[in-house]
């Protein structure tokens, strides 16, 4: 959620912006800010916000893709031997 005035950040709970940034603890200061949809929100300054999600995307990308000389530790296969499923099978979503 994006956090533009001080009504906002009172319905997230945060009394004022001397309050900490979890990831760079310097005090929020002014807004834009984001709140994080965790199990327990915080309140981001916007660029360190974009930094956490960034780092994720990279090590997501360096996990399924990652560079020579290293190889993915997983590779999807469907097994030949075994038949498809009848569409969507028992499942609830439709494989094909
Ligand atoms: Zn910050």
């Amino acid at each position: 959620m994006l956090i533009i005035n001080d009504d906002h950040l009172r319905r997230v709970d945060v009394c004022s912006l001397d309050e900490l940034c979890p990831s760079c603890h310097k005090p929020l200061r002014e807004y834009p800010l984001l709140l994080s949809d965790e199990a327990e929100p915080s309140v981001y300054h916007v660029a360190c916000a974009l930094q956490l999600a960034t780092e994720i995307l990279v090590d997501l990308f360096t996990f399924f893709c990652p560079p020579a000389p290293f190889e993915r530790l997983f590779v999807f296969t469907v097994e030949p031997s075994q038949p498809f499923p009848q569409s969507g099978g028992s499942d609830a979503i439709n494989r094909y």
